[in-house]
């Protein structure tokens, strides 16, 4: 007995499971859905990494992209607790951990969608720098006041 899964679909969004039995006939055909992202509208699958945000990888990016202006933000004036800083460095490098995963995993990717990884990846390294940048002249102007 042979038992074959395969796409449906390019994006992958469905999979058809057949069984065939030794004379070749199939036994059982089955529609396997995969997750799709639970952003509004977007049918995309969601990679298995990323089943936990409930997100496909463009709305992840985007997701990321939305969080780092926030940040920003937030540390620009250079007035955030040490403690609140630590949960934010975390939560920059935490993005970028699954992110990587993510796109190291195998996952089928177009070209644009790995640029905009590439870029994603920036925008996290460029809120990390800047953030350590707005800690850096706060203390500066500490020492200074
Ligand atoms: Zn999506």
């Amino acid at each position: 007995m042979l038992h074959v899964t395969y796409c449906t679909h390019t994006a992958a969004r469905s999979w058809i499971s057949i069984e065939w039995n030794a004379t070749n006939r199939i036994v059982s055909a089955a529609a396997v859905m995969t997750k799709e992202c639970t952003s509004k509208g977007c049918k995309a699958p969601m990679p298995p990494g990323l089943v936990d945000e409930g997100l496909c990888l463009l709305h992840y990016t985007l997701h990321i992209e939305e969080e780092c202006a926030a940040i920003r933000r937030e540390t620009a004036l250079g007035n955030t607790s040490h403690d609140r800083q630590m949960e934010l460095f975390r939560q920059v490098a935490d993005r970028g951990d699954v992110l990587v995963s993510v796109a190291t995993s195998g996952f089928t990717m177009s070209d644009e969608m790995k640029a905009r990884v590439l870029s994603t990846l920036l925008t996290l390294m460029n809120t990390r720098e800047n953030m350590d940048r707005s800690a850096m002249r706060q203390s500066a102007m500490r020492r200074f006041a």
